[in-house]
């Protein structure tokens, strides 16, 4: 077994792998090596994918010794693939976008993410391409829970958006009422009229038992959050030091939104230490 040989090997290989980028080549190229230096067949073909976000491979060998040495490498790349970018190959974590699941680095995260924004001329525009017009709109509807806007133009095209993008709300409450069937209007209007303070985020957008902005729920005394927090400063606290890491960068993304006005009472609670405790007991 020469180098180049296994070279050849990998090389051959690698295009059988089915990915999204070429994020991952390095790590499929090592992994192709440790199955060539464990004693594969070189003549056999390698077959792997992207799945969820992680890397699997699929092959298999009858001899059982070999094989347990194939799974400990294959989970070996898998574990290193959802920490690895799929594009670029940087450090990357773990991303829902929209329903799928990627593993991607912090700026090909936000370069996927489609923010709203609607623009002077009432264009609606996603990651600066316009979508269509709110002039043109001739009819709307909601559904989810509010969860999803469907907006349909005079050639009957249809345009979804999602509560996952930033300023989804505010796209919410720009589209004229009247477009929207009734028993929609009713819903809308409900809950731009309802919002209240939230006391963790700082934003007026808790409805319903849940913030439509940072997603958590508002502290109340029943038994269970009694027990999990003691008292409602406890909770709010906490829930506020989870938006300050940031863990998922989900404010990094949502920086930009405007669907919610910032209360002007609002206090944080947290200090430098109580963050240093805080981040020992997660990390
Ligand atoms: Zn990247
Ligand atoms: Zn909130």
């Amino acid at each position: 077994m020469n180098k180049e040989e296994i070279n050849f090997f990998i090389e051959r290989n690698l295009t059988n792998f089915s990915v999204n980028s070429t994020g991952w080549n390095d790590l499929i190229r090592k992994l192709l090596f440790e199955f060539a230096v464990a004693g594969w067949n070189m003549n056999h073909r390698v077959f792997g994918k992207e799945k969820l976000g992680e890397l699997r491979c699929y092959t298999y060998s009858e001899d059982e010794t070999l094989n347990a040495k194939l799974k400990k490498i294959k989970d070996k790349y898998s574990e290193l693939s959802v920490k690895t970018c799929e594009i670029c190959g940087e450090e990357g974590k773990m991303r829902t976008i929209g329903s799928w699941q990627t593993t991607l680095c912090l700026n090909h995260f936000l370069e996927q993410q489609p923010v709203i924004e609607i623009d002077n001329k009432q264009n609606i525009t996603r990651n600066n391409k316009t979508v269509l017009n709110i002039k043109n709109i001739t009819s709307a509807e909601v559904e989810y829970d509010l969860q999803r806007l469907e907006l349909y133009n005079r050639q009957e095209e249809v345009f979804y958006f999602s509560w996952q993008d930033p300023n989804y709300y505010l796209l919410l409450k720009t589209i004229p009422i009247s477009l929207f069937p009734k028993e929609n209007q009713h819903e809308i209007l409900a809950l731009f009229q309802n919002v209240q303070d939230c006391e963790i985020c700082g934003h007026k957008a808790v409805y319903q038992r849940s913030c439509l902005r940072c997603h958590h729920e508002p502290w109340n005394d029943s038994g269970y959050f009694i027990e999990d927090y003691g008292e409602k400063s406890n909770y709010i606290k906490e829930c506020q030091m989870d938006i300050f890491i940031d863990e998922d960068d989900y404010e990094k993304y949502f920086k930009h939104d405007r669907s919610f006005e910032k209360s002007p009472h609002h206090q944080v609670l947290f200090n430098s230490d109580d963050l240093r405790e805080y981040e020992k007991l997660l990390f």
